[in-house]
Parts: structure tokens; sequence; C-alpha cells
């Protein structure tokens, strides 16, 4: 395994990634590829996720010479690697048989597929193009060492590392998927966070005993009280920090889904890149600090009842054993994709097998929880599995959304009526959609809540790009939407009166909403399907206050901490939308700094 080659690579992805779109992937100079080719350049389009991908295709005679996308809507940070390496393998294999992008499949297929249109305009044998390329060799075992060793380079992970080098340890990131990231790169990037007594938090008459008591309350009382109080203490702290390295918010907070209050702080980047696009940034500029992609830990190693180190794997099976000599951090994110381990500690929902989508990413799949299990951790409250009502109905992620303030829209079933109070708890949300035909909702909204054309979703799209793609529905009046989507038009005019007359009069409505704002009175109107989708995963190890990991007896096992996700009983039943930010970075750096300082 060429680790330099491995590292030098992720820790550029964000950051060049935008640049790279705009040149060719050239090859090497290769052998024959057994293809002739009418020499020149072709251009092609496929749909991708957000719209059509379109690319150039350089051929000489006997080589695909160069592939570049030109045009693309594809969300940032998430489909980089597809647009960036996807061309690269395409042009370095001299084949269309290369692999997809976890976590941006979409992407890569309609890279893929704009490729082979260009391709076959341009003469190929598509079919001989087809055949994948020979399997790498298994490349040699590797030890490596650092002071203090992460598993995972999600959220939790890379605060824990930045944290450890500013703390004085070199660090080593071992991170399984081909790119940084996890769950929080796609996460709606809402952080709450309070900053005590400052001009804001007064206008919103909030405080950190509020942001506490909404927290501890709205997890049915059965989050670890001390763990939250850290939390809520630490948020804005972290905020600063975060702020102090480059990160760049919007400056008024919102009420973000299930968070109950405006404390959502918003980067200004779309989603969670942010968050990667600061610790990147911190990474490149600093030595003794790097990330090892497509690297997956499998074991901890421990000697005299200390943890002190990591077996891993690398991607053509090959043995990666790294030592740490202060401490080993697991910040592996949750087990939203593993469906026995869903199956096996569900108990609220009606199912959560296969038929259940989730907005994860393909690697959360709960590994640092068995890890962690194998060396006698404790894990607490497994069965807290907190889904969301805003899946798309194809995918199950959170893009495609008409996103918007939880004020201004409503959700109706498919019978055209309101079910639920739309500014409630994220379970009771979910588990009332549960119950409705088909379990399947349609958001509203109006043209004064969701200004046409301008107004961009977190995965860049505006509602006229949805609406394009078929995934959202236009009506100039009610009726005429209520036709597009098939629900009773006389159902959802009668449903939005209802709602247009608490929202005159302020009044709490028989669901109990008192989250209002302005009428859904001005065409056009729009509406887009959703469904219940798994979203996090709030039991796993069991921790204290200085992120320690506890066994079953109630002892810390030393060497050992956790941070983000894989931890458990923050949250209690129910975690309030804008707290998994907060709680990863939170963690993440307390984990960091006391595996640095040996404490
Ligand atoms: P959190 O929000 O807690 O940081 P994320 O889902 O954002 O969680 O990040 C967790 C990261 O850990 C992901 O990038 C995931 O691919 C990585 N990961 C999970 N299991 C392993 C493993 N066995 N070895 C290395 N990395 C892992």
């Amino acid at each position: 395994m060429n680790i330099t080659r491995i590292i030098s690579r992720s820790l550029r992805i964000i950051a060049v990634a935008g640049a790279l779109a705009l040149l060719f992937s050239c090859g090497g100079a290769g052998g024959s590829t057994g293809q002739t080719y009418t020499a020149g350049t072709y251009t092609a389009t496929a749909p991708g996720y957000n719209g059509d991908v379109t690319v150039a295709v350089k051929l000489s005679k006997n080589r695909i010479a160069g592939v570049r996308v030109m045009k693309h809507n594809e969300t940032p940070g998430i489909s980089d690697l597809a647009i960036t390496g996807i061309p690269k393998a395409i042009v370095d294999g001299q084949t269309l048989a290369v692999d997809t992008v976890s976590g941006a499949t979409f992407s890569s297929k309609a890279v893929i597929a704009a490729v082979t249109a260009a391709l076959k305009e341009g003469g190929a044998d598509i079919e001989k193009l087809m055949v994948p390329g020979a399997l790498k060799d298994k490349e040699a075992d590797v030890s490596l060492s650092a002071d203090v060793v992460i598993i995972g380079a999600g959220g939790a992970g890379m605060a824990a590392g930045v944290s450890a080098h500013q703390n004085g340890a070199t660090v080593i990131i071992l991170e399984k998927m081909p790119k940084v990231g996890g769950n929080t790169i796609s996460a709606g990037g809402a952080m709450n966070a309070v900053d005590e007594g400052s001009e804001t938090a007064l206008k919103n008459k909030d405080s950190v005993a509020l942001h506490f008591k909404q927290t501890y309350e709205g997890g049915d009382k059965k989050g670890d009280e001390a763990l939250v109080k850290t939390l809520v203490e630490n948020a804005w702290p972290a905020i600063a920090w975060l702020q102090s390295m480059g990160m760049k918010f919007l400056p008024e907070p919102f009420t973000v889904t299930g968070g109950l209050w405006p404390r959502a702080h918003k980067p200004v980047d779309p989603v969670g890149t942010g968050f990667f696009k600061t610790y990147n940034a911190y990474i490149d500029a600093n030595k003794g600090i790097e990330v090892v992609l497509n690297t997956r830990a499998e074991k901890l190693i421990i000697e005299n009842g200390r943890v002190t180190g990591v077996q891993a794997r690398g991607q053509t099976g090959n043995i990666v054993t790294v030592k740490a000599a202060k401490g080993v951090i697991i910040a592996t994110g949750g087990f939203g994709q593993n469906v026995a381990m869903r199956q096996e500690y569900n108990k609220a929902w009606p199912t959560l097998d296969e038929s259940v989508k989730s907005t994860n990413h393909p690697g959360a799949t709960g590994d640092g929880i068995l890890m962690a299990k194998d060396v006698n951790a404790a894990l607490v409250q497994m069965e807290n599995i907190q889904l969301l009502p805003l899946g798309d109905p194809v995918t199950g992620s959170l893009s495609g959304n008409i996103e918007t303030d939880v004020e201004k829209r409503i959700f109706v079933n498919i019978e055209g009526k309101r079910f639920v109070d739309e500014g409630a708890r994220r379970d009771t949300m979910t588990l009332a959609l549960f119950k409705q035909p088909q379990a399947k909702l349609w958001i509203i909204v109006d043209a004064h809540s969701y200004p046409q054309g301008t107004v961009k979703n977190n995965f860049n799209e505006t509602i006229d790009d949805l609406v394009a793609a078929g995934r959202a529905f236009k009506g100039e009046t009610l009726e005429e939407l209520a036709k597009a989507i098939g629900v009773p038009p006389e159902n959802l005019v009668a449903t939005v009166a209802e709602f247009n007359k608490h929202v005159a009069s302020k009044t709490p409505d028989q669901f109990g909403r008192t989250l209002f704002s302005e009428p859904l009175d001005k065409g056009p109107f729009y509406a887009g399907a959703r469904i219940p989708t798994v979203h996090h995963t709030m039991g796993g190890i069991k921790i204290d206050v200085d992120t320690h990991v506890i066994d079953v007896n109630g002892k810390i096992i030393p060497g050992l901490y956790a941070a983000g996700e894989v931890t458990g009983g923050i949250h209690g039943t129910n975690r309030l939308g804008g707290n998994a930010l907060a709680d990863i970075t939170v963690f993440g750096r307390i984990a960091g700094t006391n595996a640095a300082m040996g404490k």
C-alpha cells in the first residue's frame, strides 16, 4: 500500500475537487487497448441526481486520451469523488468497468453513462470496454504509529484529530471509505448552540438552560444528565473553535425540523461540507496529522488491559497495524445501514427491515460498536433509533426536499389531510406518518413560504429544478396542485383553509401546533413526497463526560475513547434536530484533547 499517496489524495479531495472537474483526466502512456476510435472530442449528457451531467471525452486513434466533466449540478462534497475520480479511473484503466463511488452512486452512474454515450459517438466497442481490468495484487502488510489513532473520518473523528493535534499529539485517522465525511458531510448542517447572553439569544429568549431542558425532556429524560450538560455548555465554544479555523456560519439561527427552537446555526457551505473544508485545511497546513483512506479498522489491540492500537485492513486485503502511544478514539458513526442490527435492537417502530430506507451513507454499519463490545465495553440505549419523516421516496436520503422553515409548511397525507403538528418531535411526526396510508406525506408550501426560483435547498436545488426533475409538483391553485399529486382537491382546499385560520389567530390547532408564520394562500403552490427514513442511531458505546469508554462493570477501559454517533445515552429516546453536529463536535474535541493529554 502506498500510504503517502492515499493520504495526500485524501487531504486534497475537497479543496481541489471543483478545480479538477474542469481539467481533463489524462491517461499515462499505457499499452494498446485493442480499440479503434475516430479521433476527436465528443460530448454527451446523462441525468444525474440533480439534473444533467455533461462530459467531454477526448479520443485518439487507440486510446481514451481524456475525460472531463464539463457541467453538473451534483451536491458539492458528496459527489466530488464521482466527478473527479470516475473520469480518472476510466482513463487510467481504459475501461468503462469502473466502480461507482459509495455514497455518490447516482452521480457516478451519470458520469459513466455520459462517457459511454460519448464513446459510442467516437466509434468505441462498448461491450469490450465493459470488461473489468485484472484485480489488484495484494499489497504488503504495513505498520504505522502515532500518539493518537482515530477510527473514522466523519465529523467526530476529524474534530478529535484536529483537537488532539492542537494539543501536541501526532495523529492518524483511519477511514474505511474512499473519502472523508461519513454521515456528517451530507447532514443538514444545522448545529444547535446558544451564545449565552448574546443579542441573538436574548431576542430568541434562548439560554443554555433552555437548550438543556429541551434536549433532556425532548429525549423523555432518558439521556445522561451529565453528558447533556457537557453537550449544551460546550456547543457554543465548539462553534467559536470552528470559526477560529475559518468556518463560516449564517448570522441568524433558525428552527430546524424537530429542533424545537431557533438555535440551529447553518454553515455557509452546503450540507456538512463546511466542516470538512475547515478540517482539511487544518490537516493540509500541518505536519503530524494524517488521514488514511480505504482502510477498515477491524479490531482493537489490547496489551496488559490497555488499548494500544488498532488492527485494520487495506483495500487489497493487506493488514495495517497502527500503534497508539497515547490512545485510540472510536468515531465510526452509527448503524443506520446495518439492517440486522436495526432489527435486533428496534422496539419502537413497526419494522426497521430493508423496506425502510435510510438517510445514512453506506459505511454506517456499526463497526465501532462491535469492536468496542469485543473488549467488554458497555452499550447503552441501543433501542433508541431515530427516524425522520423526510426521506426521499426513492433513496431515503434528505435530498430533493422542499426545505423551508418549520413554521412555513404543512404535511398532508395522500388523502390531502394533515395528521400531525409539523413542529413536533421527530419521533412523534414519524410515528404519525407510519399510521398514514402508504406511510407517505406531501410537504405543501406556497409562493410566500418558498419563493420560486431563488431559494436553493441544501442540495443546491431550486424548487424549479425539483419540479423539472419530477421530484416536486406545482399548481397555480391548490386544486391544480391536488390534481397533479392525485389528492382529492376538496380535501386539500379544506385542510389549507383550516390551517390558515390558525395562522391568523395564532391559536394552537387540533394537533397542538403553535409554530406559525404566514398563511398558505399565494399561488403557485408546491408539493413534494416524503417517507419515513432511518436517520440516527442514538444508542451505542457508554462514555463518561471525558469520553472514556466504560466497560460492562462500570470501569474505564484504559487508552480507549469514543465520540459521536457511535456513543449512546446522550439524546435519550429522541434527538433534537440540530443536536447531532453539536454532539459530534463537542465530544470529538473532548476526546481528542483528553487522548492527547493522556487524561
Ligand atoms: P459521526 O457523525 O459520529 O462523526 P460519521 O458517520 O460522520 O459519524 O463518520 C463516521 C466515519 O467512520 C465514516 O466516515 C465511516 O466510513 C467511518 N468508519 C466506520 N467504520 C469504520 C471502520 N471499521 N474503519 C474505519 N472507518 C470506519
